[in-house]
């Protein structure tokens, strides 16, 4: 769902050039203050950053000392703030603006994203902020605002998402495209807050704002993470009597499906040797033995890839229960997963 946002533009740069917090590397738009202050809020909370910043400030001053920056000093001003590869990534990027600019910072989106440890929202926040150029800086902030005034339900966790947010702030950016970008952050971190919190009451853009008016706040943004499901592989037997009866068994009373019946299976791909040894052990003796078919089942967290055979045996055995058709239909609980095995 997507809605002409032009509107928000000139209240957001108005709000944001009267209530923006004055943060210590707000105080000029220098772009190595930004940079460098940008790269250490990246997982970082601000109260965390700003004394780190202020030593990181006073040892490096300049984008000179800090390509010349002996590594473990360096690390040792990264001290607390983790994810050291961001560190040597910032010394790396100054290295290439010093020999490749002659010290100065490139001034485009485009020459900004080519640096080591630069990555689009960087970018984006450098170059607009920096040299007002019209390009978006869209981090988790600015996809939770514009998800909610959008009464937008897509999956912010997705890219397809993120880009089309990039799509649309291009759209709509005013001539004053860093404090457009910065009140997009601002208003995120400060009143459009996560977790069903928002301060609507004093946001600027509340007559804008379609979750508000929808009172659908609390539901948006939508994250959906993609679950890594744990693959299991199994051989599933369906064995068959003499008589046309289907080998069952019950499941354990505890766990992923617990108390069902179940097709006999071993937690393993096996080839028509291995299905006649298993059956051997299980008591039974193959008559025949093919190939029926490979199917998968995805539980929450647990994908089951199937590869099953039909096994006719001389005769049935006690450690199964032996069904028909009928019995099957009416008797016996078979989960989705076995069915999927069956013809
Ligand atoms: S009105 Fe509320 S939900 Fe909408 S953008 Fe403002 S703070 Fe966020």
């Amino acid at each position: 769902m997507q809605q002409n946002l032009q509107a928000i533009a000139a209240p957001l740069v108005a709000w944001y050039q009267e209530n923006k917090r004055l943060l210590p590397w707000r105080r000029d738009k220098d772009p190595y203050h930004v940079w460098v202050s940008e790269i250490m809020l990246q997982q970082t909370r601000i109260e965390a950053v700003t004394e780190h910043y202020f030593a990181f400030m006073a040892a490096l001053p300049t984008v000179q000392h800090l390509a010349e920056v002996p590594e473990e000093r360096l690390l040792k001003l990264w001290e607390g703030l983790g994810y050291y590869s961001r560190a040597r990534n910032l010394k790396k990027a100054a290295q290439v603006i010093v020999e490749t600019y002659g010290g100065s910072f490139p001034r485009s989106y485009a020459e900004l994203i080519k640096l080591p440890g630069i990555g689009q929202y960087t970018a984006g926040a450098i170059a607009s902020i920096c040299f007002n150029e019209k390009v978006p800086a869209v981090d988790g902030n600015v996809l939770r605002v514009l998800a909610r005034l959008q009464a937008d339900s897509s999956n912010v966790l997705l890219p397809e998402t993120k880009k089309r947010a990039e799509g649309l702030l291009r759209a709509i950016m005013p001539e004053e495209a860093g404090d457009f970008n910065e009140g997009l952050m601002e208003l995120g971190e400060t009143v459009c807050l996560p977790n069903g919190l928002p301060l609507c009451e004093s946001c600027p853009l509340s007559a804008q704002c379609r979750a508000h008016a929808e009172n659908r706040t609390a539901e948006l943004p939508v994250r959906i993470k993609k679950t890594q499901r744990k693959k299991e592989q199994k051989t599933v037997f369906l064995f068959y009597s003499p008589q046309g009866e289907l080998a069952l068994r019950k499941r354990p009373a505890k766990g992923l499906l617990a108390g069902l019946y179940e097709l006999p299976h071993v937690d393993t791909f096996l080839e028509e040797p291995g299905v006649r040894a298993q059956a051997q052990q299980w008591g039974l003796e193959p008559t025949e033995i093919a190939f029926l078919k490979d199917c998968k089942h995805l539980f929450t967290h647990i994908e089951w890839q199937m590869r099953c055979f039909t096994v006719a045996v001389k005769e049935k055995n006690d450690q199964f229960d032996w069904c028909t058709a009928e019995s099957l239909e009416s008797d016996y609980a078979l989960p989705t997963a076995f069915a999927k095995c069956m013809d």
